[in-house]
């Protein structure tokens, strides 16, 4: 028996059962457990009501039984979210487990996707007819979360984030209203959509224009010795600034993971490295990426010709669920971080106090900053890059100091960062931080939300709170 802290009334949930066609859970029931569970160890929530929807009735059904019993409301899709989001205590989550289907129309190069449907699932369809759309980097991240909150990966330098190849979205509003958003139609709901997270409904059909990718990119790893970091990051610096759109290349600091594409004698060692993917002619990316295998020699290359959509699961056994986070993460300006601010990061990955830790600068540029600030809700398209220091580890004793070595770092790297902060980043943090990540939209934001969710019914999420 789970120990749920709130009940909902017998009558209401067994209304609530039969109007559903999916499925409905209580915290008695066989798969509650599994439901509950998000990639985030922190994250421990006891909803009072699961609902597996199949069809979009399934998620009007919930969204009204959740107003009727003025309970919280959470969405869970590949259930990713760091601050945990996709799981509430005491409430209803509607858990998009069964509806992760994708279709692509090879003609008009789009697909249709469920909202349940993994960055793998999407690969797997699109990449069937030689089409892709940027995603994230680690496959078993949920499209939708990943979208909702903009969405960058390997392709978005060339074609832009996730949300700038959205071409509508179904959504189950705060008043039980199925409605589509376009350019056409709610262009207002479409806008804060794109970047907004899921502050404005329930999202249960994503339509995406696709390109042609691959299927064979050039992508892989490069690893450095730690006393080389510096360099490698300073290099790192010079090199992505005038690097072509198709070279995707980030650079990190971290323990090197005992996965099988490590070789034994590097694992465990700490490391500096550059990982990329170059989504255009391999033979041009070769010839770009030389100076990465030159400036020093790598102890490890692993760069080659090899499938997107195995390149796209590479990391997958790097970042397993099951981990407890805290994640602290800063936009860098278009010039890259400083020699100042490199030396402080190498000082304080010295000094990580966990194996499973990565500090990750994520290169973004590209075509995500030629789309205006104020196109879509997401606001930073000028920031160069993506500041990030992952904290992860296994022991619940160690959650206090973990988090004060992670927020020591970040205060000390904050100097050197530019404003404003990745939406889908952001652990639980304060409204200031939430403010900071939609910047300059957030008062177009809080309007949309007064007019679609003035009562602030989708609020598990990094929220916008309606004036009212
Ligand atoms: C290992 C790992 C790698 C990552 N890599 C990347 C990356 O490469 N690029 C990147 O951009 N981000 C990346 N992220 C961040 C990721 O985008 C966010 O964690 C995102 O919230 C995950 O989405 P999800 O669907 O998996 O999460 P969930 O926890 O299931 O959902 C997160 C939140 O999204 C909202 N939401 C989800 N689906 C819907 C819907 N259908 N309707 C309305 N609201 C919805 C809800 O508010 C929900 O609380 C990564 C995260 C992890 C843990």
């Amino acid at each position: 028996m789970n120990s749920a802290p709130h009940t909902v009334d017998e009558a209401a949930l067994s209304d609530l059962t039969a109007r559903v066609q999916g499925t409905v859970l209580g915290p008695d029931d066989t798969g509650y457990g599994d439901a509950r569970t998000v990639w985030n160890a922190m994250s421990d929530r006891y909803p009072a009501v699961v609902v597996q929807p199949t069809a979009i009735a399934d998620v009007v059904a919930a969204v009204e039984f959740a107003t009727q019993n003025e309970l919280p409301i959470a969405v869970k899709a590949g259930g990713h979210n760091v601050a945990g989001n996709g799981v509430c205590d005491g409430g209803v989550v509607v858990d998009f487990v069964s509806m992760r289907a994708v279709e692509v129309d090879p003609r008009s190069k789009t697909a249709r996707v469920e909202p349940g449907a993994t960055v793998r699932d999407f690969d797997r369809v699109t990449q069937a007819h030689g089409l892709a759309a940027p995603s994230g980097i680690v496959s078993t991240t949920g499209i939708g979360g990943l979208t909702l909150g903009g969405g960058w990966g390997w392709l978005s330098r060339s074609y832009g984030l996730a949300i700038d190849n959205l071409r509508s979205l179904d959504v189950v509003t705060a008043d039980g209203e199925v409605r589509r958003a376009s350019d056409d139609e709610h262009e207002d709901l479409f806008w804060g959509l794109r970047g907004g997270g899921g502050n404005f409904g329930i999202v249960t059909g994503f339509e995406f224009g696709l390109h042609e990718v691959g299927p064979q990119v050039l992508a892989g790893v490069l690893v450095y010795p730690l006393e080389v970091a510096s360099e490698v990051l300073r290099f790192h610096r010079e090199f992505t600034t005038t690097a072509p759109d198709e070279l995707c290349c980030y650079a990190s600091v971290r323990t090197a993971p005992p996965v099988p594409f490590i070789p034994e004698a590097v694992q465990e060692e700490l490391i500096a490295t550059v990982y990329l993917c170059y989504a255009g002619d391999i033979v041009e990316g070769e010839r770009v990426i030389l100076p990465l295998r030159t400036f020093v020699e790598p102890i490890v290359d692993l760069v080659e010709t090899r499938e997107y959509t195995a390149f796209q699961r590479l990391f997958d056994d790097v970042y397993p669920a099951g981990y407890r986070n805290y994640w602290k993460s800063q936009f860098v300006a278009e010039a890259g971080l400083s020699d100042g601010a490199i030396e402080t990061l190498v000082e304080y990955a010295n000094s990580v106090p966990s194996p499973y830790t990565s500090i990750v600068i994520e290169h973004l540029g590209g075509e995500i900053s030629r789309v205006d600030s104020g196109a879509t809700a997401y606001s930073h398209r000028d920031a160069g890059y993506s500041f990030n220091i992952f904290s992860r580890w296994e022991d619940p004793e160690d959650d206090d100091a973990q988090i004060a070595w992670t927020r020591e770092f970040f205060a000390a790297m904050v100097p050197h960062l530019a404003d404003g902060v990745y939406v889908n980043f952001l652990s639980r943090e304060g409204t200031d931080r939430v403010q900071a990540a939609f910047d300059s939209n957030y008062d177009r934001l809080v309007d949309v939300k007064q007019r679609y969710d003035p009562g602030n019914l989708f609020r598990v999420n990094q929220n916008i709170a309606p004036e009212s």
